[in-house]
């Protein structure tokens, strides 16, 4: 008797023309996540089954991986059996037994139709088979301590319960977007939302060094790495605003800096997307939040670019982003407290309401595009 994993993947499902490209993506992406553990996956009929032929362990471990692929909806650990209703019966009496359960249901779905039991006459019958084999169960159908589910597909699978996956859309479905992350809470939420709906994800990083740290860049990779387990993999550019930062320092007005840096951070992203074919940025802005988010200070910021600028979590509140940060495990590294290349040079007072004419005045003193292309230059790529 084996064990396997039945994987889900409703939304998948329902994209007509496409949905064989996205199910060959999420057969890949599946792949990719299980890199190191023995599996075959096979594809039948609206299920994915994958199988891990290493034991229990390897089985737990793939469970843990594959509920962070994108585009799973829920997935099932499955006994295979083989398509004989006494054997079904057998297996589903072993089942109750096991977990000593007082009550139970039977619930079959039919996928093959070419199996010669309709659903319902599965399910009384495997009922009735384990009402009469043993002694201290019983049937409850409104709420059962155990709920047995049988489908019928190539081969029979016997499952009790299921676990929710992450959802969303398999990852390289969506085209390419490029994800301004910091080191603090809200741009590892914003790329994560947006690689959940099938974006392929890649980051750029601005860091002040030697103002900032080795390790405030290793806690950036560090954060890479755990949104890379979702998107199969990240590349990251890291790119130095230090001399950006003295020239913004040297010649403008002190409360302009904010506003000035974030507009020169969105052209070099722009410049990066443009070279690895990205189709927007991505950043972790959120409504309000502070001086440089609000709807002035936004407004002037997207007018530094032509590409759409994605602002996923726009309308979170900070606890809802954070609640999101726990849930993927990014937290944590987030609120380790190295400096960030915006809390060095900037005022204390930066404005909230910067007008565009005296920003673009301000930015007439500086020598702008040598200063971005140095940056892009020089900028240091990472393969996470
Ligand atoms: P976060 O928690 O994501 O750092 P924040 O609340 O600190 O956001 P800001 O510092 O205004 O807000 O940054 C807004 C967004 O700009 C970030 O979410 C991120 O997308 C981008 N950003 C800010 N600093 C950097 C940086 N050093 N490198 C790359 N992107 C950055
Ligand atoms: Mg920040």
């Amino acid at each position: 008797m084996e064990e396997l994993i039945l994987v889900r993947y409703g939304e998948v499902a329902l994209k007509g023309g496409n949905r064989s490209f996205f199910i060959n993506r999420l057969v890949r992406n599946i792949g990719k996540s299980l890199n190191g553990i023995q599996h075959s996956i096979i594809k039948d009929r609206g299920r994915i089954l994958v199988e891990i032929p290493g034991g229990p362990n390897q089985l737990q471990e793939a469970v843990k991986r594959l509920k962070k692929v994108f585009g799973i909806v829920s997935l099932s650990r499955v006994v295979k059996v083989e398509k004989d209703l006494d054997k079904i019966k057998q297996r589903a009496l072993e089942m109750v037994e096991s977990q000593q359960a007082a009550t139970f249901k039977v619930e079959s779905r039919r996928a093959d139709k070419a199996f010669p039991v309709k659903s319902p006459e599965i399910c009384r019958q495997v009922g009735a088979y384990i009402l009469e084999k043993s002694d201290n169960t019983r049937v409850d159908v409104h709420n059962p301590d155990l709920l047995i589910n049988i489908e019928i597909r190539d081969e029979a699978y016997i499952f009790a319960g299921f676990e929710k996956g992450s959802g969303g859309l398999p990852t390289g479905t969506g085209g390419r977007g490029l994800l301004l992350l910091s080191g603090g809470i809200d741009s590892p939420v914003a790329g994560w939302m947006v690689a959940k709906r099938g974006v392929e994800l890649e980051a750029v990083h601005f860091h002040s060094f030697p103002f900032t740290s080795e390790r405030a860049k290793q806690k950036v990779i560090d954060l890479a790495e755990v949104l890379a387990v979702y998107t199969g993999g990240i590349k990251l550019h890291m790119v130095s605003l230090t001399d950006i930062q003295g020239s913004i320092n040297r010649n403008c007005p002190a409360e302009q800096s904010t506003i000035l840096t974030r507009r020169f951070m969105m052209r070099i992203a722009e410049r990066i997307a443009a070279e690895t074919k990205a189709l927007a940025l991505v950043t972790g802005e959120s409504l309000g939040q502070v001086a440089s988010q609000t709807l002035e200070s936004i407004c002037v910021t997207d007018s530094s670019v032509d590409l759409p600028v994605f602002r996923p979590l726009l309308g979170m509140d900070k606890v809802e982003i954070i609640d999101r940060a726990r849930g993927i495990d990014t937290y944590e590294l987030s609120i380790l407290p190295y400096e960030d290349c915006c809390t060095i040079f900037l005022s204390e007072h930066p404005e909230t309401k910067p007008r565009l004419e005296k920003i673009l005045q301000s930015e007439s003193h500086l020598e702008a595009e040598p200063l971005i292309s140095q940056a892009v230059e020089s900028r240091e790529i990472l393969n996470v």
